[in-house]
């Protein structure tokens, strides 16, 4: 049976934006390289990857961290023009960087006007917590507040990064648990679910609060029940993603494949796969 599927996050970005050393991290063990960066100067190219994958949308993740990983951000322009190519298709995420904008609000509105359709907050690779609004930038409450008002979901990253200069130990997911406090209609998902540390603190988070869901992406679907052995309890609340092309993630259709081997409820798939996704990125 071919359930449609919609993949929350995968990286097809403006790869020439990644400073030199992000540059060696990313394309270190990928044979393909010409064929993603095709895949970035054309989004017909993405889309016939999508048909042949069996993905019906993907959420294109896309992030500010002009200090870390290169991305200014022009990022925005560049993937909102990217997506608009097939917007039933295509969901653009799009970023705001507090430190590097006087007017985080206005930044946030810019930005959602401009199209995103969702948004990520990147707390390694943007050198804040999740909750840093709290003290030293309140700048990012703003950002919060306004994608609560226009009832637009926020991906946040959770987990390790090896990339250079990332800092790991912002991604504890219970940074997380603060901002779903003080904005408790705000829709977050919990990219990658704190993977490899933090799953118990992920688990927890989703659990305490209706509006956050666990995001899967990062995450070996063979293994995501080792991870997460009471899955089925959050099918409700969990959004398939991938995270390729990341290392190990050799393409869309094969986690989806791993996955549809787990021992879940069919109609736990569907939802994980499909439904949890429709309704929050609505
Ligand atoms: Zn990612």
């Amino acid at each position: 049976m071919t359930l449609p599927v919609i993949d929350a996050h995968i990286h097809i970005q403006p790869f020439h934006m990644m400073k030199p050393a992000v540059q060696e991290t990313f394309w270190r063990k990928k044979a393909n390289r010409a064929e993603l960066e095709s895949l970035a100067e054309d989004p017909r190219r993405l889309l016939r990857q999508m048909d042949a994958d069996g993905i019906e949308r993907v959420g294109l993740i896309n992030y500010v961290s002009p200090d870390v990983m290169g991305f200014t951000s022009e990022v925005n322009e560049w993937m909102m023009k990217y997506a608009s190519s097939d917007p039933s298709r295509l969901i653009p995420f799009g970023s705001i960087h507090p430190a590097f904008t006087r007017d985080a609000g206005g930044e946030t509105d810019r930005v959602l006007d401009m199209g995103a359709r969702a948004l990520k907050v990147h707390p390694p690779h943007q050198l804040f917590r999740a909750n840093a609004y709290q003290q030293e930038l309140p700048g990012l409450a703003e950002v919060y507040r306004r994608a609560q008002a226009a009832g637009v979901p926020v991906t946040i990253h959770t987990g390790t990064s090896v990339f250079p200069g990332a800092r790991s130990r912002l991604g504890d997911p219970m940074d997380v648990d603060d901002v779903a406090v003080d904005f408790p209609d705000l829709k977050i998902l919990l990219a990658h679910g704190g993977r490899p540390l933090w799953m118990e603190a992920a688990f927890f988070v989703v659990r305490r609060h209706p509006n956050v869901c666990l995001e899967v992406s990062g995450i070996p679907p063979a293994r995501l029940l080792e991870y997460f052995p009471r899955l089925e309890e959050i099918a409700d609340k969990t959004i398939w993603g991938t995270d390729w092309p990341s290392p190990g993630v050799k393409s869309m259709r094969q986690n989806v494949e791993q996955f549809q081997q787990l021992p879940l409820a069919g109609a736990s798939r569907q939802k994980i796969l499909y439904e949890n996704a429709l309704r929050v990125f609505a």
